[in-house]
């Protein structure tokens, strides 16, 4: 057993400013429902707080093209918004808010290399894992879990776990690390579902579990167990970066699955029990979907509380 490492929480004012309309679900309520949830209970004064920097145009070159991150950064914003997507508008404050996004993931994985936390958790928006290395889409600019990713193998990792149980599959992290034989991606993911994907079961970095509709617990936590824990443990990741959507939740409006609040304490006990296997606890997490304002703040609680325990949830 590793001695007990604080929880490190990154965020960035810019994050709230970025808004893609009155309607839509990826909205700033999301991160101010969260820090609510947690300042209330208590569970902010336990984490050492942190404001996450920009990202720099050298570490986004790392997973994105440099005509991906210049059509972000040079567009044009003053006459109405950019849509990259029919989901995705980039307004005035998008690029800051990507950047910094993007920028929590660095600081996460610097932080977590200096022994400063076990965990660091990212709760920024815009999030990043539909992203793909030439495309902003599905409410996605940068892809911040690749951006982390690949800054930890920037500072001499070999191996690196990245664990995606957002309800809608990863496809910009999967287009990034395809082959990449240094970072294995581990999904579980509603199917059918946007963006649709089709497994690629060629590419043996890939570890895809799709779950029908209206899956729930059981088939959440067998897939996981069976398909992501065993092989991860082989792997010996020397940090796991954790794709954090909770959209996956039963209320949530934009998934079909059915997990429960505990499903999140449970996914994040067995996170950090084969961190301190493998790992000496290197745990980076980043918020990605989740559209429940009630639901995603309770469920972010859940998946901190192991952390800040330390106690295993069984
Ligand atoms: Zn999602």
């Amino acid at each position: 057993m590793h001695p007990f490492r604080p929880v490190a929480w990154i965020t960035h004012p810019s994050c709230l400013r970025h808004a893609m309309g009155d309607d839509h679900p990826e909205c700033p309520q999301r991160l101010q429902a969260i820090e609510d949830r947690l300042r209330g209970g208590g569970l902010l004064d336990f984490m050492l707080q942190f404001t996450a920097p920009a990202a720099t145009v050298d570490q986004l070159l790392r997973v994105h093209d440099r005509a991906q991150i210049e059509r972000i950064l040079q567009a044009d914003t003053s006459l109405g918004p950019v849509w990259h997507d029919p989901d995705t508008a980039q307004g005035p404050h998008t690029a800051e808010a990507a950047l910094h996004a993007a920028g929590a993931g660095v600081k996460a994985v610097d932080l977590v290399l200096a022994e400063q936390a076990g965990l660091a958790f990212c709760s920024v928006r815009p999030p990043g894992h539909h992203a793909e290395r030439d495309r902003a889409m599905g409410f996605c600019f940068f892809n911040n879990i690749a951006v982390a990713a690949a800054h930890a193998l920037a500072q001499g990792l070999q191996r690196v776990a990245i664990l995606d149980f957002d309800v809608h599959y990863g496809n910009g992290t999967a287009n990034i690390f395809a082959g990449d034989l240094r970072v294995k991606l581990y999904s579980t993911y509603q199917h059918p579902l946007y963006p649709y994907w089709e497994s690629l079961a060629e590419v043996d970095n890939l570890i895809d579990v799709a779950l029908p509709p209206a899956a729930g617990s059981r088939d959440f936590r067998a897939a996981i167990s069976e398909h992501c824990i065993g092989t991860m443990l082989e792997q010996r990741p020397e940090m796991i970066l954790v794709s954090a959507g909770f959209d996956a939740h039963a209320e949530d409006p934009l998934g079909g699955l059915r997990l429960s609040y505990d499903d999140y304490s449970w996914i994040g006990a067995q996170i950090q029990q084969v961190a301190e296997s493998c790992c000496p606890g290197r745990v980076v997490a980043m918020l990605e979907g989740g559209y429940s304002l009630h639901a995603l703040a309770r469920c972010v609680e859940r998946f901190l509380q192991p952390f800040l325990s330390g106690d295993a949830i069984l």
